[in-house]
C-alpha cells in the first residue's frame, strides 16, 4: 500500500470484505478490499474510512502479467465450464460476452490513478 486518504474514491471493480486490524481506529474492523483482476489495489476501513491504496507503477506491471494468465488460460477454463454443464454454457454465453468488455473497463478504472502524479 502506497498512499493514505479520507476520500473514497470512485470504485467500481470486484470488492470483497474481510475483517482485518485497522492502523488508524486499532479496532478489527470490516475492511473492504478492492481488486482489478485478481489483484489487490486498495482497502478501506469500514469503521473510520481510513483508505490504503496502492500507488506503485510496478501494480500495472502486475496487473497486466495477471491479465495475461487470464487470457491465456481463458479456452480451458471455457471448455472445462462447457463440458460440465453446456446446457448453462451455452445460456449465459451470450451474456458473458457482452459483459467483459464492461468488466475489463471497470478494471483499467480502478487502476487509472495509478501513476499519476
Ligand atoms: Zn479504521
Amino acid at each position: 500500500m502506497g498512499s493514505e486518504g479520507h476520500a473514497a474514491p470512485e470504485w467500481t471493480a470486484t470488492v470483497y470484505l474481510a475483517e482485518l486490524s485497522c492502523g488508524r481506529c486499532a479496532e478489527p474492523s470490516l475492511h473492504e478490499l478492492r481488486y482489478a483482476g485478481r489483484i489487490l489495489v486498495a482497502s478501506r476501513c469500514t469503521n473510520c474510512g481510513a483508505t490504503l491504496r496502492r500507488a506503485d507503477p510496478a501494480l500495472w506491471i502486475e496487473y497486466l502479467e495477471d491479465l495475461l494468465q487470464r487470457v491465456r488460460t481463458k479456452p480451458r477454463r471455457m471448455a472445462t465450464r462447457a463440458l460440465r454443464n453446456p446446457r448453462r454454457f451455452f445460456s449465459e454465453l451470450p451474456k458473458s460476452m457482452l459483459t467483459k468488455p464492461v468488466h475489463l473497463a471497470e478494471e483499467f478504472r480502478t487502476l487509472l490513478p495509478i501513476g499519476k502524479v
